[in-house]
């Protein structure tokens, strides 16, 4: 049996190495506790020892504690370092503190109390809302295709946990400029008919996630016995990243305490990257208003990364605006001074995976765990590049928080679609294996613009991620036919190894949230990636800009040691430059950085095709193909453009081919708008070259001036 520890030994070993601020907090007397730090300080170090210290001093029995947090790693995370302070008969007892997510204690504490309060219908937790969201779109006239039925998914769950009815919900989507992908009563009439549809099955309650949240506060909130049972339990509540709670998670906190003010939060509002989910900063910083006599503690020193990126940190956050920016606070590096961020500038995305996986390899050589390094971006479908070329490098690596590119869903189907074309032989119809694909391509979701809703913009970027591989391996290799592309995109497949936990990370940095290595590679920070585009829309100056430099200073403070932070100027080799670094580097990326890097050979190109509407350089490859910026306004003659579709059914059917191989949608588009008199204006089109100006040139032309007479 092991030996009790004197009363002394044991609090020394709990406040013994903590600062004044961190002991100040654990040492605060049962009550409101709000502990307002940044990155690094000791925030979840603070709390499981305020706990411990509780427990220890026989303020509270450990039973009476429930530690919550949002995700199950955090919620692991905290069990842990609990654990980690036993080795007493104290330790021992903190052990048998409750840390939990708040969905996992709703679920226990419904199980429980369900009886008494529904009677005799039994509730079923639903793995996935999918089938019954389906149901409720199709019931409201909306599509059902898998990403519509994610979109509305998404828009059910951010009404729930920020509180808000079916009728509300319209109202609500205007007040905060939610971008939503159908309109909104739509979209509020297929969240009441899910509703409606969960409750009405046989004799069993349908229950969502959010369910659980619900039905536990109106348990509480509704029945007195169980109320006072409950509380009778706990006693003393503790929040970690308390900046993530939503109105919904803070009504069931709110319905725990009943009144009571035995409660301690940790937080940092400049952490908050989970605003498009509902989670909101307000309750971490309004809680001293809340509650006046709150202990207010504010920890300023970093002990996870060395001053240099502390110092980084720093500047990154300063040029904040709104709310959150105004509880920022200066942070001190604790560590020995490291080497300096790096900062690099790369011509193209290529350029810049290789490089970094140069680095890797260096780091890895001169003594760097692979599992110490990670490589963090903004959406999934920048972790092709990186992929590819840590592949090249013998380099082991994991997908964090999403699978790899080619096991995408998206991306095999896309891959299933070419194997079946190439059976059938059909690329002889096409002009260029590029054009071919993208046509392919096209049913998938490769639309000339990103659609909107995010489940079907992450399909899409990951679809024209796709597609500019295939350019690239055709410049490569210009006698490539469908079959051999195919061989090769599938040996790129078969080459990623199976993932493995000891190699280097790739992750989202919304994935990247709460963890920590000694060397991160930020990458792909050029402007319309980070900030990305659609947060741009919104302006300049509006709070999803701000929520991407969050994203930024998350980044940056996952970094103990090393940090790079690099952007490429063209997506594509040979491609135009016409990108420029992150704005939320102005002023802090020193003004000379480039690295032409160990970029592969490029082949020379013409001059890039200009916009003619407003003749700005085009880059991407839906403006190229409509031969104007995708923002610029469409001249497109209507009623052309439905002469055309129907002219291409009746070839499509005639030559028992699918419609895009005769002309994909956008060739269409470019035709209706730019009304090409001749041969020489049809073959400018891109995806119109010599064969198929043959083929169907008369026809089209004829169209064409059809409509000018009429
Ligand atoms: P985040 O905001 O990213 O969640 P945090 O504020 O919760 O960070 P912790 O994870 O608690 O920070 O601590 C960061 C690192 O610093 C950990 O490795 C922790 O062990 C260490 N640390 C915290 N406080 C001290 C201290 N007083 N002395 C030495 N190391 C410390
Ligand atoms: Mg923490």
């Amino acid at each position: 049996m092991m030996e009790a520890m004197s009363p002394t030994a044991s609090r020394d070993r709990l406040l013994g190495d903590l600062d004044d601020e961190q002991r100040e907090a654990v040492l605060a007397p049962r009550g409101p506790v709000c502990v307002l730090a940044g990155a690094g300080t000791g925030k979840t170090r603070t709390i499981t020892r305020r706990i411990a210290h509780l427990v220890t001093a026989g303020h509270v029995a450990p039973g009476q504690v429930l530690a919550v947090t949002f995700t199950q790693r955090a919620a692991g995370e905290m069990r842990g370092r609990l654990r980690a302070l036993g080795g007493d008969e104290a330790g021992a007892s903190t052990a048998a503190v409750q840390a939990q997510t708040f969905h996992a204690a709703a679920r226990r504490q419904l199980s429980y109390f369900w009886p008494r309060v529904v009677g005799t219908t039994d509730w079923q937790l639903m793995d996935s809302k999918f089938a019954v969201v389906a149901q409720a779109a199709n019931r409201a006239g909306l599509p059902t295709g898998t990403d519509n039925v994610r979109d509305l998914a998404g828009e059910i769950e951010w009404a729930k946990a920020s509180l808000i009815t079916p009728e509300g919900y319209p109202q609500a989507v205007a007040d905060v400029g939610r971008d939503i992908p159908f309109d909104a009563a739509k979209v509020a009439a297929v969240y009441g008919n899910y509703e409606s549809l969960k409750s009405r099955r046989n004799d069993v309650m349908l229950l969502d996630f959010d369910d659980l949240l619900l039905h536990t506060a109106a348990a509480i909130e509704n029945d007195p016995a169980v109320a006072q049972e409950f509380r009778d339990r706990y006693r003393c509540f503790v929040v970690d990243e308390y900046q993530d709670v939503t109105p919904l998670q803070q009504r069931v906190l709110d319905a725990w305490l009943g009144g009571r003010d035995d409660l301690t939060v940790v937080g940092d509002a400049n952490q908050t990257i989970y605003s498009f989910t509902g989670a909101s900063p307000r309750y971490l910083l309004d809680f001293s208003r809340r509650f006046p006599d709150a202990a207010v503690v504010r920890l300023e020193r970093d002990y996870r990364s060395t001053p240099q990126v502390v110092s980084l940190a720093n500047r990154v956050i300063a040029a904040a605006r709104g709310r959150m920016a105004g509880s920022r606070l200066h942070l001190v590096g604790q560590r020995p001074p490291g080497p300096d961020p790096v900062f690099k500038e790369y011509p193209d995305e290529v350029a810049e995976a290789t490089a970094v996986a140069r680095s890797i390899a260096k780091l890895v050589e001169s003594g760097t765990a692979a599992s110490e390094i990670a490589v963090l971006y903004r959406i999934n479908a920048q972790s092709e590049v990186y992929e590819e070329a840590l592949t090249e490098a013998g380099i082991a690596f994991q997908v964090r928080g999403g699978e790899g590119f080619f096991s995408r869903q998206e991306i095999r189907q896309a891959l299933l679609a070419l194997q079946r074309l190439a059976e059938r032989g059909l690329q002889d119809t096409a002009d260029s294996l590029p054009e071919f694909v993208r046509a392919a391509l096209e049913p998938l979701g490769l639309t000339a613009e990103p659609p909107p809703g995010a489940q079907a913009r992450d399909r899409w970027e990951a679809l024209v991620a796709l597609a500019e591989l295939v350019d690239d391996e055709v410049a490569q290799r210009p006698q490539l036919d469908l079959h051999g592309l195919l061989a090769e995109l599938r040996q790129r497949a078969d080459s990623r190894h199976p993932p493995v936990v000891q190699g280097v990370t790739l992750a989202s940095l919304h994935a990247a949230k709460g963890l920590e290595w000694d060397a991160v590679f930020l990458v792909g920070l050029a402007d319309g990636t980070l900030p990305i585009s659609h947060a741009l829309a919104h302006g300049p100056d509006s709070e999803p800009v701000e929520e991407e430099r969050r994203l930024l200073y998350v980044g940056v403070t996952r970094a103990r040691v090393h940090l790079t932070l690099s952007w490429a100027l063209a997506r594509k080799p040979g491609g135009r430059q016409g990108r420029r670094p992150s704005r939320f580097l102005n002023g802090i990326a020193p003004q000379s950085q480039r690295d032409d890097g160990p970029s592969k050979p490029r082949k020379p190109r013409g001059p890039a095709p200009r916009c003619r509407v407003c003749n700005a350089a085009l880059t991407s490859p839906p403006a190229i193909m409509l031969r104007r910026c995708e923002t610029c306004p469409s001249d497109i003659d209507e009623q052309l453009l439905a002469d055309l579709k129907d002219w291409r059914l009746r070839i499509a059917k005639e030559m028992n081919v699918p419609a895009y191989v005769v002309f994909t949608d956008n060739t269409l588009i470019a035709i209706a708008e730019s009304l090409p008199s001749d041969d020489a204006a049809l073959v400018a089109i891109p995806g119109i070259g010599a064969r198929k100006l043959e083929q169907f040139g008369p026809d089209v032309l004829a169209l064409v001036k059809g409509r000018q007479k009429s």
